[in-house]
């Protein structure tokens, strides 16, 4: 049906978001390893705050988010009045996206960079330009090649989702240090705890006027259910980010589980080990038995098959056997699957089924 209302130029490109697989139908038993959340979910001083969240539905929260900056910006040894919150940092990057770069401008990230860059860019009317990749790894060079007059937005998760590798930080400071003046370098650390030694490019942000950077409760926090993510960088910014966003965007609930969250010591700890434990175990074993997997600094192995086809069984075999994994062919990576950390019984499991498979496969 032709219709005169029409929306924005660059709407209609996005492709709708595939969110990784929830359920198999039928099976309760499934073990979700698709979407990087924390397998030991949220923390009891998370969910004790959650708990006491409903005492005040009627009453809106507040605009500021004055408790929760203050927090992060304790626990982070930053700025309070340098942080804004979002639903997610998707959303800090939505905002990044809508002030910084319309028609006519550009947002430049990297070959197998997380779609939501794309999302946002298009949203705003910008143009997504992409940058290759070398060895699966962020290319500085390649992104410097890529910035033009036009460029307003740099993207760079590090560790970059779904690859799991990083770029170090003196890259980033060189890559700051070079992009055009009218440039807004943005890193993504929605992986950055898991990453030892990485402050996810804090002081970057603390020290440069065109550096921010994005964080998230969703991964080590174990909140993606909640919706709260964060964003710090130099206050010309932050000022500019405070008026697009809307002034309720996070609930009473949103603002003081995350508070609580980022006092659970107890719980980032164990959540920091046992991925780390496992993380090296599963890539070990996956490698022992032919499968290669890029060197991660997340909470993710990416997992490399022969081929797409060859991918697209296991992914078969796994789902068989009730676990989920994330198929990443709208990264452009058919012949990879993306597999979460999950606590030792799952990346058992998760190895038993991959090696009977490939055993099929010899
Ligand atoms: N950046 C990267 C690289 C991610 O992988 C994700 C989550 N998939 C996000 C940002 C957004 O996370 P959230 O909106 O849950 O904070």
């Amino acid at each position: 049906m032709t219709t005169a209302i029409q929306p924005q130029p660059g709407i209609l490109d996005i492709a709708l978001y595939q969110g990784g697989t929830a359920k198999i139908a039928g099976r309760d038993d499934a073990i979700k390893l698709s979407s990087n959340e924390n397998p030991f979910g949220a923390g009891d001083l998370a969910r004790q705050a959650y708990m006491r969240a409903g005492h005040e539905l009627h009453r809106y929260p507040t605009t500021d988010h004055a408790a929760l900056r203050a927090a992060i910006a304790s626990r982070f040894g930053l700025d309070a009045g340098r942080i804004i919150c979002g639903a997610g940092s998707d959303e800090v990057i939505t905002f990044l996206c809508q002030a910084y770069a319309g028609p006519g401008d550009e947002v430049v990230y990297s070959q197998h960079g997380f779609l939501m860059y794309r999302i946002s860019a298009l949203a705003a009317g910008a143009t997504p330009v992409v940058a290759p990749e070398r060895d699966r790894t962020t290319d500085i060079d390649a992104i410097l090649a890529a910035c033009t007059d036009r460029t307003r937005l740099v993207f760079i998760a590090n560790p970059n989702n779904p690859t799991g590798t990083m770029v170090p930080v003196s890259e980033l400071e060189r890559l700051a240090d070079n992009l055009p003046a009218q440039a807004l370098l943005v890193l993504d650390g929605a992986y950055a705890e898991y990453a030892e030694g990485y402050d996810g490019g804090a002081a970057l942000a603390d020290q440069r006027q065109n550096v921010v950077m994005t964080r998230t409760f969703s991964k080590l926090f174990g909140l993606g259910g909640l919706r709260v993510g964060w964003g710090y960088g130099p206050q010309h910014v932050i000022d500019v980010l405070s008026r697009v966003r809307g002034p309720f965007n996070l609930s009473t609930t949103q603002q003081d589980v995350a508070e609580a969250a980022l006092s659970d010591d107890a719980h980032i700890a164990r959540s920091l080990a046992e991925n780390a434990r496992m993380r090296a175990w599963l890539a070990e074993r996956l490698n022992a038995i032919g499968v290669a997997t890029d060197p991660s600094h997340a909470n993710f192995v990416l997992a490399r098959f022969r081929d797409a086809a060859q991918a697209e069984a296991c992914n078969a075999a796994l789902l068989a056997d009730g676990l989920i994994v994330r198929k990443v062919d709208s990264y452009g990576l058919p012949e990879c699957l993306r597999i979460t950390i999950g606590d030792e019984a799952a990346c058992r499991r998760v190895l038993y089924t991959i090696t009977q498979f490939m055993e099929r496969q010899a």
